[in-house]
């Protein structure tokens, strides 16, 4: 049985996000492996799970998500090898600062080295980032630019949009995965769905072909005339 938990989708709720943790348990369970789906909102405590969904929020549920977190074993458990998916709040919320709302710093959990002030701009749009082989499509919202660490490897190169820095989207580090993208994204993208779920599991998962499959073979197939089209590299001061 495999034990996955959304984080306060009550404050880090925005585009459907803890959306993300559906989609996992279905792909898990339309192969025969069992789920366990829990939930943690802001006055519970933190379940016991192998994954964690974050999402995205706007500045003041950020500020407060971060501080329940802070105040929770999130941190003890992901130093003991729970594994984290985060979307754009939950991204920054994972690193060492963030100032999203005027020009306060706030701290953030600091469970992976990188850091994320304000931008002069919000990025609002479609985002597309090359992740190995595979294209990760979805949609962003954002007025923070996330700068990594040293030896902090990006998810993917952005291809459009923004992403982190208008270079690089999102990050893996250790047993943590994030992206600015929601769709909820791994609803678009159900390669990156499986991927999750394989290195949780430890093993291989069968192809499975569904309705998101589909959809996300026909918007690659629509966006392949433009795959030539250059990195855009914006710059996001
Ligand atoms: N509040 C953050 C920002 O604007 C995150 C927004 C989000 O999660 N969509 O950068």
């Amino acid at each position: 049985m495999l034990t996955i938990a959304s984080l306060l989708p009550d404050l880090l709720g925005t585009y459907g996000d803890a959306g993300n943790a559906l989609v996992l348990a279905s792909r898990a369970r339309a192969r025969g492996i069992s789920i366990e789906l829990l939930e943690m909102r802001r006055d519970d405590e933190l379940p016991e799970a192998s994954l964690y969904f974050m999402g995205g929020g706007e500045d003041g549920p950020q500020r407060l998500a971060c501080e329940v977190l802070r105040a929770s074993s999130l941190g003890a458990r992901v130093r003991d090898g729970a594994n984290v998916f985060a979307v754009c709040a939950g991204l920054q919320i994972l690193g060492q600062h963030f100032s999203v709302e005027g020009d306060d710093e706030f701290t953030g959990l600091g469970l992976v080295d990188i850091a994320t002030r304000r931008g002069t701009t919000r990025s609002v749009g479609d985002i597309c980032v090359q992740v190995g082989d595979h294209l990760l499509v979805g949609f962003e919202n954002h007025g923070g630019v996330t700068t990594l660490g040293e030896g902090v490897r990006a998810l993917g190169d952005v291809r459009n949009g923004r992403g982190n820095d208008g270079v690089v989207d999102g990050f893996r580090a250790g047993t943590m995965w994030a992206t600015y993208a929601h769709g909820p994204v791994l609803a678009q993208n159900p390669w990156l769905a499986d991927e999750l779920l394989a290195t949780v599991l430890g093993e291989d998962v069968e192809p499975l072909s569904s309705v998101a499959d589909l959809l996300y073979e026909e918007r690659c197939r629509v966006l392949s005339p433009h795959s030539s089209f250059e990195v855009r590299r914006k710059d996001p001061h």
